[in-house]
């Protein structure tokens, strides 16, 4: 295939919240936007994997809010049935060992699942799935060959799938290993940040509002044994997150069924320090945004989408 197939005034590549929140007040203001994703559904990493019988928060397991852009944008979710408060009993787990944790924050999630918030933000906007695109120049190029012409140009993708596509140098993005497993009995507390572990975090998925109603355990790996065990298979990641799983839930347990997730792309590295800008202007007509530019986090994703869609609006408003 080749000539230019599609054409708008505002492209932007990536529906995860950046992209999405981008789009959402390009599109207010009367801008034509279209929004590209390699993926089937929007969200990118706020995403549920669909289980048998419901379904999983693999990738973000939950969010606060700081500012008050986003907390006008929660609140609308909120009022729309999207968003609910999760207050889990919190603790500071070790192998062998655990405390209640202090941790008083607002937790926020999707409802039913995480992936509840992608669809409630990508509500009323122009979204193209299953649009990889694989080269940016005067025009894009998506993997099938089509071109995709563009007056300003966004990438909202993760920083490692941005700097394969222009010439940048953004921060490094480290991987997670994520798995979930049924349990039969049920835990002291519902979440918890673990030390000394292979495992990062452990949360019960089915404490959270609107799930289902067993014991559906999810565990995060850190970041260092992400990065450690990257290209290991899923088979021995996921019998070595068992094996420490067992050792941070105090009440012994058998496993039913589980499954494995490896993002290659999940925080940034090595730190979620929030860098000086939320928003990079590339050339003149091209912009870059997401999580890694405001501190690696679905709130710093949203607010990254928003500054970015103000700057391109007050660079069209000028005279
Ligand atoms: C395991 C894990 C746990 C997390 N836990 C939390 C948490 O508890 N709390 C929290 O606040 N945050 C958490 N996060 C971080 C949070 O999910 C992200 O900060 C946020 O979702 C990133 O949004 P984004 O829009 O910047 O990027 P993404 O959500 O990654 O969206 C980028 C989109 O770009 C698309 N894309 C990439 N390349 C191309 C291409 N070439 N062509 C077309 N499309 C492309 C992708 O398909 C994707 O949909 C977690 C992340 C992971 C992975």
């Amino acid at each position: 295939m080749s000539g230019t197939q599609l054409h708008s005034q505002v492209v932007i590549i990536g529906a995860g919240l950046a992209g999405l929140a981008c789009a959402k007040q390009l599109t207010q203001r009367g801008l034509s936007v279209v929004i590209l994703d390699k993926a089937k559904g929007p969200g990118g990493r706020v995403s549920s994997k669909r289980t048998e019988d419901h379904s999983v928060d693999l990738g973000a397991q939950f969010f606060t809010v700081r500012t008050p852009e986003f907390r006008a944008q929660v609140d609308q979710w909120i009022s729309e049935g999207k968003v609910k408060e999760w207050a889990p009993r919190m603790a500071l787990a070790a192998p062998n060992t655990y405390s209640d944790s202090p941790d008083r924050h607002t937790r926020y999630v999707g409802s039913p699942k995480m992936g509840a918030i992608g669809h409630a933000a990508a509500q009323g906007l122009n979204i193209r799935p299953q649009s990889r695109v694989v080269e940016v120049a005067k025009n894009l190029t998506l993997e099938t060959g089509e071109k995709v012409s563009f007056e300003q140009l966004v990438l909202a993708c993760p920083a490692d799938q941005t700097a394969e596509l222009v010439d940048i140098e953004l921060p490094a993005q480290a991987p997670c290993w994520s798995a979930w497993v049924d349990i039969d009995v049920e835990q002291p507390f519902d979440a918890a940040f673990v030390k000394d572990s292979p495992i990062g975090w452990v949360a019960n998925d089915s404490s959270k509002p609107g799930r289902q109603s067993k014991q559906r355990w999810v565990m995060q790996a850190t970041r260092e044994w992400s990065q450690a065990c990257l290209e290991e298979t899923p088979e021995w990641a996921m019998q070595e997150m068992q094996k420490a799983l067992r050792e941070i839930l105090p009440n012994a347990f058998e496993i039913g069924q589980s499954a494995i997730h490896r993002w290659r792309y999940a925080r940034p590295w090595p730190n979620d320090e929030a860098m000086a800008t939320s928003s990079v202007q590339f050339a003149h007509n091209i912009w870059v945004c997401g999580d890694y530019l405001n501190g690696g986090r679905v709130e710093g994703a949203w607010q990254s989408g928003y500054h970015t869609a103000s700057h391109i609006l007050a660079t069209l408003e000028k005279p």
